[in-house]
């Protein structure tokens, strides 16, 4: 209904339409692609600061060059589908859950959205989700559909969430932030 009068939305940084399916929910703002990108980047350059500090005090090190091939190291990640956004999102405080397009969600579905967070992360580190993490409404394990080289996570009763309007909840190694699709 409501997703029909308008299937576009302003990125909120850079201001641009998108389509909705293209953005991502930074603290309740939309983001197009390349704007969770910059925010992403914005992020790691402060870890690799707060690594190279670290790496400071444990050893001597050329630190100029160390720092910039830290930088680069995290940045070839990103291109990689990287480790880093799930951590980018661990560390975020609150209870704002960031994932792909702009639908409502309550609160049991961001909590179904949340443990796709924790099995992005395990994804990402080549491990399949644990038979103990399941969807909170439902109380039954995630959905595991391997595709090739790709391997996809869902939650197993999506229709239970949402009122009934969501089809599909999941998540991808090759697709890190979770998805919900009405
Ligand atoms: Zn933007
Ligand atoms: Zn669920």
């Amino acid at each position: 209904m409501d997703n029909e009068m308008s299937s576009t939305l302003k990125c909120a940084k850079c201001e641009q339409e998108f389509n909705k399916k293209e953005l991502t929910i930074i603290n309740e703002n939309p983001y197009c692609h390349q704007c969770t990108m910059e925010f992403a980047n914005e992020f790691i350059k402060i870890k690799s600061e707060q690594l190279s500090k670290k790496t400071k005090k444990t050893a001597v090190i050329k630190n100029k060059n160390w720092k910039n091939v830290l930088i680069c190291l995290f940045f070839i990640c990103m291109g990689l589908n990287a480790i880093l956004i799930p951590q980018m999102i661990n560390s975020l405080k609150g209870n704002k859950v960031i994932r792909k397009g702009v639908i409502k969600t309550d609160k049991q579905t961001d909590n179904c959205i949340k443990n796709l967070w924790q099995i992005s992360r395990m994804l990402q580190e080549g491990k399949l989700p644990p038979g103990n993490l399941v969807c909170p409404v439902s109380k039954k394990v995630y959905l595991v559909k391997e595709d090739g080289e790709n391997i996809i996570v869902f939650c197993p009763t999506p229709s239970r969430h949402g009122q009934g309007k969501f089809k599909q909840i999941k998540v991808s190694r090759s697709s890190p932030i979770p998805e919900v699709i009405e």
